[in-house]
């Protein structure tokens, strides 16, 4: 049998409009998603609320911890990670921390037209050198309709990586509108899938309902202020930084909750 999941959702633990349990709850009885992986920006804090939320309930729905991981070179998403990701200015930094904590990494939105304005930066051409685990072709933004297409293209001539749908969601409304899908059921199904590169991607699958529920994002407006103020995990940390657990080692990324509490 084959399963749908969507691979890339924001929460109230970044940019997203609701919490992790309001997401769960709207997945489970509006969708016909088996799988999520909640992906907020430059912290896994979501993706766990989500995911002990789900099994608390015994809902039928695996909820993957994931993030969103801020690089210089282009956002990549973490699947399957256990704890928050710092930022880093190397995207094969990146990589090499997800993979050493047992997760995958996958390019999103890798061409997104979005990029030149500072938002949804995307590894571009990195994708045929990093040892990725993924790439997203179908991204649900609808700016991003063509580098979608380019993606695609360039994937199926060059890295041949396993290819996913994401609906990048920052509201409930459109979650599921972008999607991956893979033979089995589970989250583990679906890890195995990936990394036999047996996934497909589907959508973008635009509603009217679903288009009028995505405009606030695409204006910018009705969201909390996202605060790019990133610690790099590839650089060594100052002298004297409290966050500092012993010599040589990195500042974890402040989560969204105390971005939030900040005057
Ligand atoms: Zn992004
Ligand atoms: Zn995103």
């Amino acid at each position: 049998m084959q399963s749908k999941a969507d691979t890339h959702i924001h929460t109230t633990y970044s940019d997203g409009a609701v919490a992790p349990e309001t997401l769960v709850d709207y997945v489970v009885e509006q969708t016909d998603l088996q799988v999520i992986a909640v992906t907020d920006h430059d912290t896994a804090e979501g993706g766990l609320a989500a995911q002990a939320y789900a099994r608390q309930r015994r809902l039928p729905l695996d909820v993957i911890v994931g993030q969103e991981v801020t690089t210089d070179e282009g956002d990549i998403v973490a699947l399957f990670v256990h704890k928050s990701l710092p930022a880093f200015h190397s995207a094969r930094a990146a990589v090499q921390a997800i993979h050493a904590q047992g997760g995958l990494a996958i390019a999103v939105h890798p061409f997104s037209a979005w990029a030149s304005l500072g938002k949804m930066a995307g590894v571009g051409r990195l994708l045929a050198h990093l040892p990725l685990d993924g790439v997203e072709i179908r991204n649900g933004f609808p700016t991003n309709t063509l580098s979608n297409r380019l993606t695609q293209w360039i994937n199926r001539r060059g890295p041949r990586l396993s290819e996913l749908g994401g609906s990048d969601s920052h509201v409930p409304h459109t979650v599921g509108q972008a999607f991956t899908w893979f033979p089995g059921r589970s989250a583990a199904d679906l890890r195995r899938a990936l990394l036999a590169r047996r996934t497909r991607a589907g959508g973008p699958l635009w509603t009217p309902a679903s288009l009028c529920a995505a405009l606030p994002l695409l204006r910018g407006a009705g969201l909390p202020a996202y605060e790019h103020t990133h610690v790099y995990g590839d650089e060594p940390a100052a002298p004297g930084d409290p966050h500092i657990a012993q010599p040589g080692a990195t500042r974890p990324r402040p989560s969204w909750a105390e971005f939030s509490q900040k005057p």
